[in-house]
């Protein structure tokens, strides 16, 4: 497992039993529950984003069979973006989750060896069952030594940070990203939906897309994408999800609010997703008939604008 180092004067610290100690200037940081703990104040996040994404067990041979074709063909949220980490995250080697909230069950498995990094401990104490280790720090200053990971997941965090965060961020990835390594990021954009939604009231944009979801860092896709060639990297893959034509379930859950009044199409779709709302197959059968219906009207104004993307990095090589 990549050794872990001392965040007061970056030599390495070695773990021993319930604490972790720095061989150089003898510091020693305490685990909690298990967890390596390097700051005590998730702010914000205290409390948000714990969900472990879990796969079922299904016993019967038919539950198997429904369960795998779900794992293939659910185009929700979550289920989107978990399949494009594990189809494009490295087989093998060290595997680092930055901004991890609970973890992504699966991910960790015989050849590889997973860390996660959050903020918050009541998060990381749910992807400890499911992650190597566990190590509760700020994301902008990884405590890891240069070249070091196989794998990158960042997954839903660069739309959270303000500017000079994510450029930190970024930095700190390809900094410890070894030479060969690959980054999956999945990233929240100012899409065609965000904007629609910002143009038709700012105040209410600010309230129900930007603070309530802690989303201070949207930017046009374009721009997600440049800023991220500019931190040294190249972007392999890149698919644009949840368009202005094809929105998940999900994101029209954050106008079910005074939105509804301020815009016809908006109020339209915010009741459709309420009666589709309730339970977890009808939730299924929305999202799934959107893109039935949508993808051809994606296709026919040939572009998506998509308000998510997922990408695939590696290093240029330059840096
Ligand atoms: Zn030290």
């Amino acid at each position: 497992m990549v050794s872990l180092i001392c965040p007061a004067c970056g030599k390495k610290a070695l773990e021993e039993g319930d604490k972790l100690s720095c061989s150089s200037c003898g510091a020693v940081y305490i685990k909690k529950d298990g967890i390596i703990s390097f700051t005590g104040d998730a702010g914000f996040y205290e409390g948000k984003f714990q969900t472990t994404h879990c796969e079922k067990k299904p016993r019967n041979f038919l539950n198997k069979l429904l369960y795998r074709c779900y794992e293939i063909f659910s185009v929700n949220y979550a289920q989107q973006r978990i399949r494009f980490i594990k189809k494009n995250l490295p087989d093998r080697g060290e595997i680092l989750d930055i901004g991890c909230g609970g973890g992504i069950e699966g991910v960790a498995r015989p050849g590889r060896t997973v860390t996660g990094v959050d903020i918050s401990l009541p998060s990381l104490r749910k992807a400890i069952c499911v992650y190597d280790r566990a190590v509760q720090a700020d994301i902008v200053s990884l405590n890891f030594a240069g070249d070091s990971f196989d794998g990158i997941i960042a997954s839903e965090i660069l739309g959270h940070l303000e500017s000079m965060k994510r450029v930190k961020v970024l930095e700190e990835i390809g900094r410890v990203l070894k030479k060969e390594g690959k980054v999956i990021i999945t990233v929240e954009t100012l899409g065609a939906l965000r904007r629609k939604a910002e143009k038709t009231d700012r105040d209410l944009y600010r309230q129900y897309l930007v603070e309530q979801y802690g989303h201070f860092g949207l930017r046009e896709p374009r721009q997600v994408l440049s800023e991220i060639e500019e931190a040294g990297f190249i972007v392999e893959k890149c698919k644009g999800v949840f368009s202005y034509w094809w929105p998940s379930l999900q994101m029209l859950e954050a106008f079910d609010n005074e939105y509804r009044k301020k815009d016809r199409k908006i109020g339209r779709w915010v009741g459709i997703v309420r009666i589709f709302s309730g339970k977890i197959w009808l939730r299924e059968l929305f999202d799934l008939f959107c893109s039935v219906i949508c993808w051809p009207l994606e296709l026919a104004a040939g572009e998506n604008d998509p308000n998510e993307l997922y990408l695939v990095l590696k290093k240029n090589g330059k840096g």
